[in-house]
């Protein structure tokens, strides 16, 4: 097993570039297993339950590969998501676990004076996301999410394998070469379960405020924080 901490050292770094590269093209079945030889018990996984992270789910059911996975609760997820996560915890026995702040949402507005997601949508997912996986990384070498170079503009260069300096981890996308159309054909197949809300118009689904179905024309992210410059949650 490779331990890297915050700040990667040069061979680390090395170590991390060769790889994205020789596992580039490789199926994300090869990746994932290479994952788990190379990083558990120190891996994990976060998921917000949406088409490419259901898929990753299903796949490593397949492959018997069981490592702890997280969703970060941020007690504003819409609740087909919640009962999603139930689904797929029973279809798969996964044991898929919320983390969310100590806080409630309660709590949390009236201390800030009112919905901070109408506010400062920044600080709100940095408290309600972003603070609950920086208590979480530290216990880990490694994450799997479901990252797609087909997602936006923002996420076109997202390597296979690639390091986090954010939380300092290796962060590994075993879908970031899929397309869409690849995820839903498996999600079809595989009577993979899938938040009912895509039947809905929803293209990527994240918190119920800040979240809208969206047209033909938009990019599948179009629908998360529309109206504000604000492209991802800070987690990315
Ligand atoms: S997506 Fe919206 S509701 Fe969710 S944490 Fe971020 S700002 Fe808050």
């Amino acid at each position: 097993m490779v331990t890297i901490k915050k700040n990667p050292t040069a061979i680390q770094a090395e170590f991390i570039e060769r790889w994205n590269t020789e596992l580039d093209r490789s199926t994300p079945e090869e990746i994932l297993q290479w994952a788990y030889t190379t990083y558990s018990p120190k891996l994990t996984m976060g998921t917000a339950l949406g088409n490419s992270g259901c898929v990753i789910l299903s796949m490593l059911a397949k492959l018997n590969l069981y490592i702890p996975i997280f969703n970060l609760d941020t007690g504003y997820q819409f609740p087909e998501t919640l009962e999603l996560l139930d689904q797929i915890n029973t279809k798969y026995g996964l044991g898929i676990v919320r983390c969310s702040s100590e806080i409630s949402v309660t709590e949390f507005e009236t201390i800030n004076g009112g919905a901070l997601y109408e506010l400062d949508s920044d600080r709100c997912c940095y408290e309600r996301k972003v603070k609950v996986l920086e208590s979480i990384a530290p216990k880990y070498d490694a994450w799997i999410s479901g990252l797609r170079r087909d997602q936006s503009s923002t996420r076109a260069s997202t390597p296979v394998i690639g390091w986090d300096a954010k939380f300092g981890l290796v962060k590994i996308a075993p879908l970031a070469h899929w397309t869409n159309k690849d995820v839903w054909k498996r999600i079809v197949e595989e009577s993979i379960p899938y938040n009912k809300l895509y039947d809905q118009g929803y293209t990527s689904i994240g918190c119920k405020p800040c979240t809208r179905p969206t047209t033909a024309n938009e990019d599948e992210r179009a629908g998360r924080w529309a109206g504000k410059q604000k492209t991802e949650c800070g987690l990315h």
